[in-house]
């Protein structure tokens, strides 16, 4: 299969300033692709050279397995992007705005495809409403109905769920998800929130300071190592005790109120659980402890 995105050596320099360093990157056919990195570490200004808004200083950029640089319109004309925070004209209906921004795109604007975008961003029941009623996820949402219009085989989404409250994050996940499964879209998700990545994407490449740092399926990146794993239970000491006689001694941690810290390998996660069980232990949960982002920030800290 060919790739959808294939970056090879790519940089961006401003002046002395190296923002993106020799990025190596490919996406295939229905990933959903998590661009992680911290802040300032490149993300953008990637997807800007990708989009053709900025540049390259240096390395080459294909979609669909064309060059940007000679196939500019029907390459940009496959793939949906928001990348800035969405502008609506806050006075009229959501339809009315996806009817005036797709036409400047010319899009498809019958009212079949309108309602299908908005059906798919949730928003079908609030077509009629205007803008200004919307809370801020779902202009986002708003937004990447804009950039369905014309029915894109890749979505590219910069940090989209940046200010959003917890609500709305879920949502513009949800519909991210739904757009790999449901609709085939190849999708490139930047963000800078590991849980983000860990909930949406099947593979990824972890980016700083304008370099690759490590790329894989985000199932393998979380699975080496060990995983630290939080049983809640209300019996701590009794499980405590327990597991301090069991072969599992040497990976407790810590215990608190109400929890036991373990540090696992995940094949074990689950014999723990039953060893509690079998002893009659009151398991209320079993927690994975944000294991990516331990690994992120080891990281993030060995480049830097
Ligand atoms: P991210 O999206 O990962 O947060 P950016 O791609 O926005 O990172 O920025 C990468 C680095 O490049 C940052 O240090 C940023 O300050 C710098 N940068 C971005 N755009 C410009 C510009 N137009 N001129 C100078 N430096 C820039």
């Amino acid at each position: 299969m060919e790739p959808i995105i294939e970056l090879r050596g790519l940089r961006k320099h401003y002046g002395s300033f190296v923002a993106v360093d020799g990025l190596d990157l490919t996406v295939q056919p229905g990933d959903v692709y998590g661009f992680l990195g911290p802040n300032g570490a490149g993300k953008s200004t990637t997807i800007r050279m990708m989009l053709s808004l900025i540049r390259p200083t240096a390395g080459s950029i294909s979609l669909f397995g064309k060059p940007l640089t000679t196939h500019r319109s029907e390459i940009l004309q496959r793939v949906g992007a928001i990348v800035e925070r969405p502008d609506f004209y806050n006075y009229l209906s959501a339809r009315k705005n996806l009817e005036l921004l797709g036409r400047l795109s010319h899009a498809d604007v019958s009212e079949k495809n309108i309602m299908r975008v908005l059906d798919i961003v949730g928003l079908e029941a609030r077509a009629g409403s205007k803008v200004k009623t919307f809370s801020h996820g779902m202009k986002q949402r708003l937004g990447i109905a804009q950039a369905l219009l014309h029915d894109p085989d890749l979505i590219v989404l910069d940090e989209p769920t940046t200010g959003l409250d917890p609500h709305g994050m879920v949502d513009v996940r949800n519909i991210i998800v739904s757009l790999a499964r449901d609709h085939q879209k190849t999708i490139l998700l930047s963000s800078h929130i590991l849980p983000e990545v860990e909930l949406t994407a099947t593979r990824m490449v972890i980016i700083n300071r304008g370099k690759a740092i490590v790329e894989g399926s985000v199932q393998d990146l979380l699975n080496s190592g060990r995983l630290k794993v939080t049983v809640e239970t209300p019996e701590v000491q009794r499980a405590e005790q327990l597991l301090r006689e069991s072969d599992f001694a040497p990976y407790v941690q810590s215990t608190g109120e109400g929890a036991i810290i373990l540090s696992l390998l995940r094949g074990d996660v689950h014999l723990v659980t039953k060893f509690l069980i079998d002893h009659s232990v009151h398991v209320e949960g079993v927690i994975p402890v944000r294991s990516l982002e331990e690994y992120f920030i080891n990281i993030t800290q060995e480049a830097a």
